[in-house]
Formats: C-alpha cells, structure tokens, sequence
C-alpha cells in the first residue's frame, strides 16, 4: 500500500494489562458499587432532603464513570485482538462487574420510579443536567409491574425469549453455503459468502442469491416457528401485560417517539420509496446495460475501483477538507481523535471486522476502530465513524448518562459526515462515470438504509398481527412476498426465493421494530440536508445545536430546539425529495453507447 501505514491507538491511555491501576479500579468499583447500598435506608425516610439527592446521585454517576472505563477498555482490547484469551475473559470478568454495579443499585431507579410527581418533582430540581435521563426512567412507570411480578417476567425471559433468539443464532451461524457458481467452488459463512451479492457478474449475483435463500428456505418452517413463539411472548409481555397500546408502541416509547410520528413515517416511505427508488433502479439498469432489471441486481457496483489504493494521509485530508468546508469546529474535533491517539486503521491480525465508534466518558476523546485498504470506501468509513466521534465530543456537557444521543438521531452526524465527504468528491470531480458512481454510492446506501428498511418494518407490523391470527410461517412468507412486489413494483422483478428473506433477518429476532430507526435516521439526514442547500454555511450552527444536545432530549424535541421540524408527513416527503434530486443528477450516456462496456464520454 503506502509506506506509511494507517495508525493505530494508544490503549494505555485508559490501562495497562495486569497495571496496578487496573486492579486497584476494578477494586473499588467492588467497594463503592456495595456502598452505595446504604442509601437504601435514607430513601425511605421522609426527611430525604434534595441536598442528599444530589449527593447520591453524583456517587451514581461516579460509578457509571468507572464502569465505562474498565467496561470501555474492556471492549477496546478485545476489538483490536479478538483472538487473545486474556481480553476475553477480562471482558467476562468486568460484564459481571457491571451486573454487580446493576443490581446494587437497581432499588434506587425502583424508588425514583414509584415516586409521587410532587416529590419528584422538588428532588429534579436539584439536579436539572439529568432532567431528560430521570424523566425517562419515570416515563416507564405505567408499564412497570409489581416486584414480585418484575422478578418473574426476568427470571422466565432467560429459559423464555432469550434462549430462542440464541438457538436462532446457534442453528443459523452454523449455516454454510457452496459457491458453486464460481470456477472453484468453496463452503463459506454468510459474512464472506455475502460479498457474491456485490459481484460485478449477473450469473454470479444470481448464483449467489439462489444458493444462500435455498439453504434458509430448508429451514424455514422451523425457523419461522421460531419466529412465532417470540411473536407471541412480546406480545404476551409487552400489551397483555405491560399495557402498551400495540407491540410497536413498545419501541416507540424506549426511542421517545411518538406512535404518530412513526406511522407518519412508514406512511411516507410506503408512498415516496417505491416510486424514488424504482426510478434510480431504471437508471442504475442503463448504466449496468441490463436489459432486464430484478432484485439480483439491486447492490450491482457501476463500475470496478479504478486507480492504485489511496493513501492513508490522503483519505484524512479529503475527510478533514469536506468537514472544513462545512465547519472548521467540527473539523477540528475530527481531527482531535487521531492526534489524541484514539484511532486505529491499521490491518492487524486477529482485529474486529468492520467499524465502530466507542465513546467511554462524555469528556474524553472517543476512540475509532477501522481496517484501511485504501478503497473509496473505507474512505466513507472514516468520515462515517469520525462523524460518530464529533456528535459525541459535542455533547460533552449532557454528562454520561445523557451525551450518548438515542437510537433515532444516533446516525444524524454520521451519515451527514458522509454526505459532506460525497458532495466534496462531487464538486472537484468531472469524469461523468466516477460521478455517476459516488451518486450510486449515495444511492445505494440511502436504498439499503431507507427504502429497504421501512419496508422491513412494514412487514413486521403486519407479521406481528398476522400472528396474533394465527398464521403460519408459509402465510408469512406469502405476505413478504406481498411486501417486496410492493417495493419493488412492476418494473423490477422479484424472484420466488426472496420470499424466504424475512427468516434472514437477524432484527426481525434479536430486537422487534428496531429496523424503522435506520430509516428514521438515514431520512432525517436527507431533510437536514435540503435544509443545508437552502440555507448555506448559516445551517452548520444549527446542525452543531442538534448535536450538542446528544441524548438529553427526545429526537422531537432536539430537532425542534434547532428549529427543524414537526415530524409530519410533509417533513418526510421533503427527505424523498432531495432522494429525487440525487438520482436526478446521475448523468446517462448517450442510448447507443450504454451499458458496461459503454464509451463515456464527457457530460454535455
Ligand atoms: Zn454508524
């Protein structure tokens, strides 16, 4: 590649292995984590004072500090070696520390629950930087049960739902599939196989398709009663009872959204992603010179990476210089993760795949983790995770158990990090195939994250009713079926075997209605967006205010302190347009020349 390599981080900025440090912390998170019971006893006294409140209250946050600490360098050190048995078993050793530090402390969000308002009320007021957090915990009270109740519901989840979703996970990891389309076949997990679906060769798109949907499909009965019984026990819990109005509102209420809101959203997407969609598919089938588009071909590249690998310092000075041109403040907190030594991009054996952001404490720099090759798009990838990394130095003032923003707004820098990166490769780029493809780039993920994940929450609303009436896996597979020719419509054709997809779909187990905030978020970004072309550079002081807030307010409420907003239909429909506009803008070459041996020539 380079001859610089990518760097890596500084662990020992948080710990050492076996440092007194270490031990002494771990120590005495033990020690505080059981003092902290004594409070038990002033709680149920009257005379309970604010004053005191307060004080326990800074010992809470106190002991959250120190567990995200260990727990933080605790995951750090097993992301960079996942393969060295000493991180694993420490990272065993501090869950357990922080289960300890759960239970401990568990009365107290008890007692704060079942406070009367009038008390509760008086105690807030001297601690109002975690107004947003208490009220949260207060918010659950109506759906809270008895001790004896709550104790039942815990103790029966472990042998109950959680032991479905793990033998859903021990069945199908064990999954392998052949690739028998190509030259020299192999048996491959689904993480290397997937790649096939990427492929630039039709006939290797559609092998690979076949092959993975026949090897879920053998299973798919069993599998989707695997589905129902989870189906079933959410609903069980959660409306029956909990007393929720229906199996979504119970994400709903954990994301602080409205049931309106929400369906306002679906509403859109149901309308707006299939017409927005279908129309960049068209373009994306001229572009590949397929005569026939159908679902095989919907992540289809545009063309292959051309030139050498870019070089690390490279893809730093294109991220910083799309930020800097956006807002200098961002741009230096970016730069801020490298320097501090928290980022590591290095190929190294035994690493974690993939990227994440870890934020540890609300004043600390966050730490980055990426493998570089030097692609386009570990270059997205960087701005992508350095967009995690602003939104949460940002939100430095909300304070540990605030500045993390919510599963909604969690993508909001993130995304638009990307979005800065594509509009600056844009603007210095005239070569009408590369263009066309970092709009493909856009595109495409906007599909992955908007269209196609709206739809799966559709699916999921009328999977969960179908359910409660009885239906069978076969009558499942038929409804998604149903959903995805929706998607899709007329022009692109679905094969038989997607209609088995939904079994796939880890979320659809692991986390009911999770999959609507993707679009949420990804949407949002879009919206914002039209702001920022409206607006101009005056726009990044809005976008700065959003951030700052983290997760110390609902999304609602965050985006209407900046101004942005309601949440209604006409909101939504204004993300589908910038869609629109983007597709708008994927220049096509002349009829005759088209497809993927096509003569480009330079646009007019
Ligand atoms: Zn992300």
């Amino acid at each position: 590649m380079t001859d610089t390599l990518p760097p890596h981080w500084d662990l020992s900025q948080l710990y050492t292995f076996g440092s007194p440090g270490l031990e002494r912390d771990m120590g005495e998170l033990k020690e505080l984590s059981h003092n902290f019971l004594r409070w038990r006893e002033r709680l149920s006294d009257p005379g309970f004072a604010p004053e005191e409140f307060k004080s326990a209250l800074d010992e809470l946050v106190g002991l959250q500090e120190r567990v995200e600490r260990l727990a933080g360098f605790a995951d750090l050190s097993f992301s960079e070696d996942t393969a060295d048995q000493r991180y694993t078993s420490f990272l065993g050793v501090v869950e357990e520390a922080a289960a300890d530090l759960a239970n401990d402390t568990l009365f107290f969000e008890l007692w704060w629950k079942g406070l009367p308002e009038e008390r509760a009320r008086g105690y807030m007021d001297s601690v109002a930087g975690h107004r947003y957090f208490l009220n949260r915990i207060r918010d659950f009270k109506p759906y809270t049960l008895s001790e004896p109740e709550e104790r039942v519901v815990n103790l029966k989840e472990v042998t109950g739902a959680q032991s479905l979703v793990a033998l859903y996970d021990s069945i199908t990891s064990r999954y392998r599939y052949q690739t028998s389309f190509l030259p020299e076949p192999a048996l491959l997990g689904r993480e290397e196989f997937s790649v096939h679906f990427r492929s630039h060769d039709p006939l290797t798109r559609r092998g690979a398709y076949r092959e993975f949907y026949s090897v879920w499909s053998a299973q798919g009965p069993v599998i989707g009663q695997i589905y129902q019984s989870l189906v079933r026990s959410w609903r069980i819990e959660n409306v029956v009872l909990r007393g929720y109005a229906s199996p979504q509102s119970v994400r709903n209420r954990r994301n602080d959204l409205t049931d309106e809101a929400v369906a306002s959203l679906l509403k859109v997407s149901r309308e707006e992603a299939p017409k927005v969609f279908g129309r960049y598919f068209a373009k994306k089938a001229l572009l590949l010179g397929l005569p026939r588009f159908t679902r095989y071909d919907v992540y289809a590249p545009i063309l292959e990476e051309s030139g050498g690998p870019i070089p690390f310092a490279e893809a730093c000075s294109l991220v910083d210089s799309a930020f800097r041109g956006f807002s200098p403040r961002m741009a230096d907190l970016a730069a801020r993760v490298a320097a501090d030594g928290r980022l590591t991009a290095r190929l190294m054996p035994g690493k974690r795949s993939g990227a994440f952001c870890r934020s540890i404490l609300p004043e600390d720099t966050p730490w980055v983790l990426m493998s570089y090759n030097g692609r386009l798009q570990d270059v997205f990838t960087l701005a992508h995770e350095l967009g995690h990394a602003m939104h949460s130095m940002l939100a430095a003032d909300e304070g540990v158990f605030q500045f993390q923003a919510a599963l909604p707004t969690a993508e909001t820098a993130s995304t638009f990090s990307e979005m800065l990166l594509a509009q600056a490769l844009l603007k210095g780029e005239t070569d009408p195939k590369r263009r066309a493809s970092l709009l493909c780039h856009v595109l495409d993920d906007a599909y992955a994250t908007i269209g196609r994940q709206a739809f799966f929450a559709l699916f999921e609303v009328e999977a969960h009713r179908m359910i409660e009436e009885g239906a069978t896996p076969d009558e499942l597979s038929d409804a998604y079926f149903r959903n995805l020719c929706e998607q899709f419509g007329d022009q692109i054709a679905v094969p038989p075997e997607f209609r088995w997809e939904w079994v796939s779909i880890p979320h659809f187990f692991h986390t009911p209605f999770y999959v609507y905030a993707y679009t949420f978020g990804e949407l949002l970004v879009f919206s914002l967006w039209r702001l920022y072309e409206k607006e101009g550079p005056p726009f990044a002081d809005r976008l700065i205010r959003i951030l700052s807030k983290g997760g110390g307010a609902s999304p609602a409420d965050i985006l209407a302190s900046a101004g942005v907003g309601p949440l209604d239909d006409d909101f939504w429909r204004g993300g589908f347009k910038v869609i629109g506009e983007f597709v708008d803008a994927i220049w096509m070459p002349p009829r005759h020349t088209r497809g993927m041996a096509a003569r480009w020539e330079k646009s007019p």
